[in-house]
């Protein structure tokens, strides 16, 4: 069956401290296959990004993983994927994901999923792509980083409806339906039906 929708989970390659990080990676996967969704990737099964991946597939929806060559061995390549894709470059990688995908999503991680996140707000503020983009703030892990953001309007090197291109929430429940709704995907039909 045809996924109902395509979304890209940018998250740590470690489990990170608390125990919350993985249950929100496990909850996310969960929420992924329960609707009928397919998850796109960086295709490794090394920390929250295992688990995301894990997870989905074990509550039924697809997954699509998408990994450099020189990664592979690193970040523990998921082979398993319902479709994996071994590219040459990190450039690759990350086009691919943000081409197969109808929405993004940013979990806890490192600087890998900062960039992920960063780039695909760039990608968006000049119009390179309309797709939505949400940070799951889980536990207060990018309260930080949410604080700076706001700072940088004040500051004059940000604009409000920049900051308004990000969606972010502690709560998954409220953020991955609004990323869905706002890609004009509807959790019960078909990509065909819209
Ligand atoms: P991290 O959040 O640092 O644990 O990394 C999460 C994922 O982001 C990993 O799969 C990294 O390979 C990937 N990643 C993407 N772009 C970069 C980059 N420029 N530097 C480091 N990692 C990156």
């Amino acid at each position: 069956m045809k996924p109902v929708f395509s979304l890209c989970v940018y998250c740590g390659s470690r489990p990170g401290n608390l125990p919350a990080f993985e249950a929100c990676a496990k909850a996310v996967g969960q929420w992924i296959g329960q609707h009928q969704g397919q998850l796109v990737y960086g295709g490794g099964n090394s920390g929250l990004m295992g688990m995301v991946a894990a997870a989905t597939q074990e509550a039924g929806g697809r997954v699509v993983g998408i990994i450099p060559h020189a990664l592979a061995e690193k970040e523990l390549a998921r082979n398993d994927c319902d479709e994996f894709h071994m590219v040459d470059t990190m450039h690759q990688r990350k086009h691919m994901m943000a081409e197969r995908a109808d929405a993004f999503l940013a979990l806890p991680g490192g600087i890998g999923t900062f960039e992920e996140f960063f780039e695909v707000w760039t990608w968006r503020q000049l119009g390179y792509h309309n797709k939505p983009i949400g940070l799951l703030n889980v536990d207060g892990y990018y309260d930080g980083l949410l604080n700076f953001m706001q700072s940088t309007v004040k500051q004059g090197f940000v604009s409000d409806w920049q900051m308004g291109l990000i969606h972010q929430s502690s709560q998954l429940e409220t953020l991955l339906p609004l990323l869905i709704q706002e890609a004009g995907l509807s959790q019960g039909q078909g990509l065909d039906a819209i």
